[in-house]
């Protein structure tokens, strides 16, 4: 594995910020962990892409191995065909960016896993020379939503991702800098964003989201790096204990997330055909 220098400075800044790597919203999109759905109810979600473009929300920026793919594949894990499907809907194709630390960066000699991605999944593939989470990555994920014919602002984006120290960081970092941007702006006198009655009326048909949004994938299609993702998932829970939200960030993010489908002929594995046997009821 490369070594991500951006990634491995993160605990400097971590010091600082510890709530860089608490994501906004939690998800679980992978099947083998519905046990556990069964036992923590409150996790049996996936994310609701149309839910976040009622909500504002305009472009997408999501990690590929194993998130999208199993890692190092080009390919889309069949089980996410439908989610997949309706984030594209929900955002349109060229709104959705796939930004990856090994398709599109210098391991990724020519491009050429990019292209094959960027094919399989009908989405565009981020070129980027710095790894994620650095901030030169950030610049050339903001140069593409603003090169678009309808630019996309960082607080209209979400940011998916199922590391902490690459995707939820990246995320977190440009919620930071965009914010500590608008605070700065607001103390400039501007004639030119003096509100008018169009914009009013703009404001109530499309409300202003707060993004970027970080929303983390938490399971795995395939073992990898399960000691470094175990540190990880303790770090945030010790984060979370040791930390308040600041005042506003996300607070209904609950409207964002919806139950996962479960397939009628689906067979119960694992627990749920333990407890089903047990007291022989539907659960
Ligand atoms: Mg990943």
């Amino acid at each position: 594995m490369p070594l991500n220098i951006p990634a491995l400075l993160v605990p400097i800044q971590l010091s600082l910020f510890p709530r860089i790597i608490i994501p906004a919203l939690v998800v679980h999109g992978m099947p083998t962990y519905l046990v556990i759905h069964f036992v923590i109810l409150t996790a049996s979600r996936t994310v609701d892409f149309h839910a976040l473009r009622r909500a504002g929300y305009r472009g997408a920026v999501f990690d590929k191995d194993n998130c999208l793919t199993l890692p190092h594949k080009d390919t889309l894990v069949p089980e996410l065909q439908e989610s997949w499907k309706s984030c594209k809907e929900a955002f349109g194709e060229g709104n959705v960016l796939i930004v990856s630390n090994s398709a599109g960066t210098h391991l990724d000699a020519g491009g050429i896993q990019a292209e094959s991605v960027s094919h399989h999944l009908g989405v565009p593939v981020l070129s980027h020379k710095a790894m994620k989470p650095a901030y030169s990555c950030i610049a050339a994920i903001r140069d593409y939503f603003s090169s678009l014919s309808a630019p996309i602002q960082d607080n209209e984006l979400i940011v998916v991702g199922d590391r902490v120290f690459t995707d939820l960081v990246l995320a977190n970092r440009m919620r930071m800098q965009s914010q500590r941007r608008r605070t700065k702006s607001s103390f400039l006198p501007s004639t030119r964003d003096a509100p008018t009655d169009s914009t009013e009326e703009k404001k109530e048909a499309d409300p202003t989201p707060q993004g970027p949004l970080s929303i983390w994938t938490k399971g795995v299609w395939e073992r990898e790096s399960m000691l470094m993702r175990s540190m990880e998932y303790g770090l945030i829970s010790v984060m979370e204990g040791l930390t308040a939200p600041p005042k506003g960030e996300f607070v209904n993010v609950g409207a964002f997330v919806k139950p996962i489908p479960l397939r009628k002929d689906a067979k119960p594995t694992g627990l749920t055909a333990f407890f089903r046997f047990m007291y022989k009821r539907e659960i």
